[in-house]
């Protein structure tokens, strides 16, 4: 089977708005084996839009629309098929439920339009949106097949992986079980990673794999089909037991949604230990990460931001000699504001933060240059440099990530590279 991606949209033309949506079925229509040769972008205009779809069915036996769903006049994706495919649009009556309720929990007035947003092709399988309003369609016409998918990502996204691969994979007949499994690794660049798993890349067939770049971190997903989901795990493990022999010092956990944060917060809670944090180019930053996961206050006890020298000594007690002696950006520095923010807090373990978030250089240290200390109560104390870029959000971020990355292995007991004592 191939597939063309039709994303509508008069914003995408003009550059306003990225094409992300045809990013992701790309991705995700591969994994399920379905090739993509043609990606079209076509503005809310309902000729061009008949002629994209005229050339598409000509050529592809999928065809993915993506926008145009809502509720306002240049909403046009849905109408124009209708007509080619000469169908009515009719009511869905579970949309117009759904649409109703929405309007009276928030005591909104429905309009005309709100009541379009329920009207759907005849003979469609309908898919059900559990981020927005708009339903997405399925209908299969002379062999070809159409899908309608609303265009905010925050939609198309959740609908695709709920509804459309279960159905697309259903549609497949002999290899009925598809099993993916995520990895994701920390203190490595794809083109690194990518390097390390060459060949497997190179002669990828079942499972297939695939790498993405995230922020400061990359996933590869491992995608296995066959006969039985029995089939598909001992692939995905055979697979996996390749890949950790040769990256396991950069994995960290499993899963799409997972983050950093997310596995040091279980592990904290795993280990019964409580967190606190001195910061200093991260502003902040890094409990306003810790707090962003749910039941944070199990272990996480509130912590200090010093920004200046003078509050890392008057309101840390930081003391002046070290900074004198050794300056800010130092290991002696964040070694001592991680043991006063420990024993301030009285927590288990005490990260701080201290270097140069740039745009200009401090203390003769270059642009970067980053010094996270951790003090482990009654047991340990190191600090560990970083060198990172020149952007100032970036090098606050990887701060974090680093920090983060920290915790874990001391958690875990796992080697921690170059790290510096107290002398
Ligand atoms: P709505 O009910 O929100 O109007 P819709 O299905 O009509 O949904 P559009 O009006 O086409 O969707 O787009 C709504 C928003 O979704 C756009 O303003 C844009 O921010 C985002 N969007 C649309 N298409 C894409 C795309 N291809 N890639 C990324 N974002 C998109």
């Amino acid at each position: 089977m191939n597939a063309e991606i039709i994303a509508i949209g008069t914003e995408l033309l003009m550059g306003q708005v990225i094409n992300t949506n045809a990013s992701f079925l790309s991705r995700e229509l591969s994994l399920l084996g379905i090739d993509v040769y043609h990606q079209v972008v076509v503005g809310d205009n309902p000729k061009r839009l008949l002629e994209v779809i005229q050339v598409a069915e000509q050529r592809s036996d999928l065809v993915i629309l993506s926008g145009g769903l809502g509720p306002t006049k240049d909403d046009i994706t849905k109408q124009v098929l209708a007509d080619h495919l000469t169908k009515n649009l009719i009511l869905d009556e579970q949309t117009m439920e759904k649409i109703i309720a929405f309007h009276e929990n928030r005591k909104r007035t429905m309009t005309e339009n709100n009541r379009l947003q329920a009207m759907v092709i005849e003979g469609s399988t309908i898919l059900k949106n559990e981020t927005g309003l708009a339903a997405g369609m399925f209908l299969k016409q002379n062999n070809k097949s159409y899908i309608l998918l609303p265009g905010p990502p925050s939609e198309l996204e959740p609908m695709f992986i709920n509804e459309v691969r279960p159905l697309l994979m259903s549609e497949r007949k002999e290899e009925t079980h598809l099993i993916s499994r995520v990895l994701r690794f920390f203190n490595i660049g794809e083109s690194q990673l990518a390097a390390e798993l060459d060949d497997l890349i190179e002669n990828q067939q079942n499972p297939t794999i695939a790498t993405y770049a995230g922020k400061h971190e990359v996933t590869l997903r491992l995608t296995a089909n066959g006969g039985t989901a029995a089939t598909c795990l001992v692939l995905l493990d055979n697979m996996e037991a390749i890949v950790q022999k040769r990256l396991g010092k950069y994995f960290y956990g499993y899963g799409e949604d997972t983050r950093l944060v997310n596995v040091v917060a279980d592990l904290l809670k795993e280990h019964k230990m409580t967190l606190t944090a001195a910061e200093s180019l991260t502003g902040g930053a890094f409990q306003s990460c810790i707090t962003s996961v749910s039941g944070a206050s199990d272990y996480f006890k509130g912590g200090i931001v010093t920004y200046s020298n003078d509050t890392k000594t008057s309101v840390l007690g930081v003391s002046k000699k070290t900074i004198e002696q050794f300056g800010v950006v130092s290991a002696e520095c964040a070694m001592d504001m991680a043991q006063k923010a420990q024993k301030m807090f009285d927590s288990d373990i005490a990260l701080s933060f201290t270097g140069v978030a740039g745009p200009d250089a401090l203390e003769n240290k270059k642009v970067g240059t980053v010094w996270i200390g951790v003090a482990v109560k009654g047991k340990i104390t190191f600090s560990k440099e970083y060198h990172f870029g020149k952007g100032r959000e970036s090098n606050r971020e990887k701060s974090i990530m680093s920090g983060l990355d920290l915790i874990r292995r001391v958690l875990l007991d796992l080697p921690i590279d170059q790290k510096v004592f107290l002398k």
